[in-house]
């Protein structure tokens, strides 16, 4: 951990400590608002596996994964959904590798995700992981994030204006990562993005197109841990996801 990192974490303890102690507001300069905005960003803690980057080999960071961090570090700040905020232990704001090919797309942290701060990290995490190695990935050589980047209460489905203030944040990794291919994993995710209004069983297995990129809809993972058999349809998914990237299925 470098000094820096180190200041920042002290900062939040501090501040949390703040918060458990019922302060509710901190008073901060106009000036110093405007200080912070110009703040070098610490693109080790958002990214602490550069790809591609090996022991004593530090790559430059890219453009993209210096606004990333700076687009994360804002959202760990974000308070615009006043109940979500009140409530987090941690903001969710995405995992993997910038130059993603093939990003996934879930609905809101659940709880495992909040206590440790990464997306699909619960059961039906464990099982999204297991369907990006069956399709030949490490976890980490894809892009994770959701529609949401907090909780929300009893993983209540978001509601539309938590949906719209925070969708900015999930534009701007889209546009920043631009991955060859989007998997919506259920429909809230897909429908953040297109104006669709069927139900995922009608959507799955067919592609979507935002900004370009396709996007295939298929079943949640947590469906899944419900309802096994529908493991068969997404793996159909998954295979007409490979074949658009142009890599081997196995069938
Ligand atoms: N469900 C989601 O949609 N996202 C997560 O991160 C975990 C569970």
């Amino acid at each position: 951990m470098n000094n820096l990192t180190q200041i920042i974490d002290e900062t939040i303890a501090a501040l949390e400590e703040m918060k458990r102690s019922g302060v509710t507001h901190i008073e901060v300069s106009r000036e110093t608002l405007e200080e912070l905005e110009e703040a070098p960003v610490v693109v080790e803690a958002a990214f602490p596996q550069r790809p591609g980057v090996g022991r004593g080999q530090e790559a430059a960071p890219t453009k993209e994964m210096v606004e990333l961090a700076r687009i994360e570090a804002r959202a760990k700040a974000c308070v615009l959904c006043k109940e979500l905020a009140r409530c987090r232990a941690n903001v969710v704001f995405g995992v993997g590798n910038p130059r993603a090919e093939l990003m996934f797309i879930g609905e809101a942290p659940g709880a495992d995700e909040d206590a440790q701060g990464e997306p699909f990290v619960g059961r039906a995490g464990q099982l999204l992981t297991k369907i990006i190695q069956a399709m030949g990935y490490r976890r980490e050589d894809v892009y994770i994030a959701n529609v949401l980047k907090c909780r929300p209460p009893e993983n209540r489905t978001p509601l539309p204006d938590e949906v719209t203030n925070c969708l900015p944040y999930l534009l701007s990794q889209i546009e920043l990562i631009r991955p060859k291919v989007i998997v919506a994993l259920g429909a809230t995710a897909l429908r953040a993005l297109l104006d669709v209004q069927l139900g995922i069983t009608k959507l799955r297995g067919h592609w979507y197109t935002f900004r370009e990129i396709p996007i295939m809809p298929t079943f949640h993972p947590a469906y899944l841990l419900r309802n096994p058999p529908a493991k068969r349809e997404v793996w159909d998914d998954m295979k007409a996801v490979l074949e658009k990237l142009g890599r081997k299925v196995s069938h």
